[in-house]
């Protein structure tokens, strides 16, 4: 059994950190992310709501994916448990908080994950799943997802780099195109991405490399233009996501000396509506353990938020969090780039 070693990832999260913050003194383009947001009058990033609750279940993850920004894998022996599940769901319920959205790793590797679903379907939330599609043919415990998933109302958000093997399989691992494509065709004959059907089915796309994506509009037509033909496959909305410069695909940019360049190219496509408009102004990112962050990717670099007494789900305080600061380093450039960059695409 692998243990969790707390002290090796606060360390390794405290690096990429300082890797980011010192990324202004490597080039004269790259304005410290607080700059750019004066320059636009904005002070600081502030909440304007919170609709969103993310929880991320674990980092235990069927898939090793060369972008993954969580550095999930078969390996990694984090799972929040069932007692912070409960304590998520308390501060749901006590807090009305309409959108509940589900991320890992794979949720569904937590063992309480079908419970966790129920209980906020049983309270009427909306719920988004983000399933890498491969987890439906991991093995036979998970073969009737798609049911569960329309049984509970579930939105189902799956990663798929791109439309075609060597792409795909480039990103997220050797046959895992031919997989996702079984496990959509499964969704689709659950009635998942159909028309005429309510059961939702989006893909996220993101580059394969140091690059910003390209349009979503036109990105959605291609990929249901060649899904259709090829593959009879049928879903509703593409998210076309920014790779932000964190985790594993940091690690990458560093080691292929391509951090300065990709920061740049963040930097050189600042945009003041993206910047207004960013996800962290209406969610909360809740992590494996119960702690609370701005978001995903500050979760993953141990951003929590200050105050020790306001920063775990145990003691979820909505006034509290309405108030605070959002906190930002160089990485938000990545939200804030081109057309802006979110768990649900674009942004503006
Ligand atoms: S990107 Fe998603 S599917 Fe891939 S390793 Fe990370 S969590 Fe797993
Ligand atoms: S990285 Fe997180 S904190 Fe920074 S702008 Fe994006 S969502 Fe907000």
């Amino acid at each position: 059994m692998i243990l969790y070693n707390k002290e090796k990832e606060e360390a390794e999260a405290k690096r990429q950190l300082a890797v980011l913050d010192n990324a202004p003194t490597l080039s004269p383009d790259i304005i410290p992310f607080k700059e750019s947001l004066a320059s636009i009058n904005v002070k600081a990033l502030t909440p304007i709501g919170l609709d969103v609750f993310q929880v991320n279940v674990g980092k235990m993850c069927n898939q090793t994916c060369r972008h993954c920004h969580v550095n999930a894998g078969p390996d990694r022996p984090e799972i929040m448990t069932k007692e912070t599940m409960q304590q998520c769901l308390d501060a749901i319920k006590k807090f009305n908080i309409p959108i509940v959205d589900l991320t890992g790793g794979a949720p569904e590797l937590n063992p309480h994950f079908r419970w966790f679903v129920k209980a906020c379907h049983e309270m009427g939330r909306r719920i988004i799943v983000r399933c890498n599609l491969t987890i439906i043919l991991e093995d036979e415990r998970f073969n009737d997802l798609p049911d569960f998933f329309a049984e509970n109302g579930v939105e189902v958000v799956s990663s798929l780099p791109f439309y075609d093997a060597s792409r795909t399989d480039k990103v997220r691992g050797k046959g895992v195109f031919e997989t996702s494509i079984q496990a959509l065709k499964l969704l689709n004959a659950r009635g998942y991405g159909m028309p005429d059907s309510s059961l939702q089915l989006d893909l996220v796309y993101n580059p394969a490399g140091a690059f910003l994506p390209p349009s979503q509009a036109f990105l959605e037509m291609e990929f249901k233009e060649h899904l259709r033909n090829d593959h009879g496959i049928e879903f509703n909305k593409l998210f076309a996501i920014t790779n932000l410069p964190v985790s594993r695909f940091l690690n990458h940019l560093v080691n292929t000396d391509n951090f300065v360049a990709y920061m740049e190219e963040l930097v050189n496509a600042f945009n003041p509506f993206a910047a207004e408009n960013v996800m962290c102004r209406n969610m909360i990112s809740v992590g494996w353990d119960g702690y609370l962050f701005d978001c995903d990717f500050n979760q993953m670099l141990n951003m929590k938020l200050d105050d020790s007494s306001h920063n775990h789900v145990s003691n979820f305080d909505l006034d509290y969090l309405l108030q605070r600061e959002i906190k930002v380093s160089q990485h938000c450039y990545g939200c804030t780039a081109g057309a802006g960059s979110s768990c649900g695409g674009e942004t503006i």
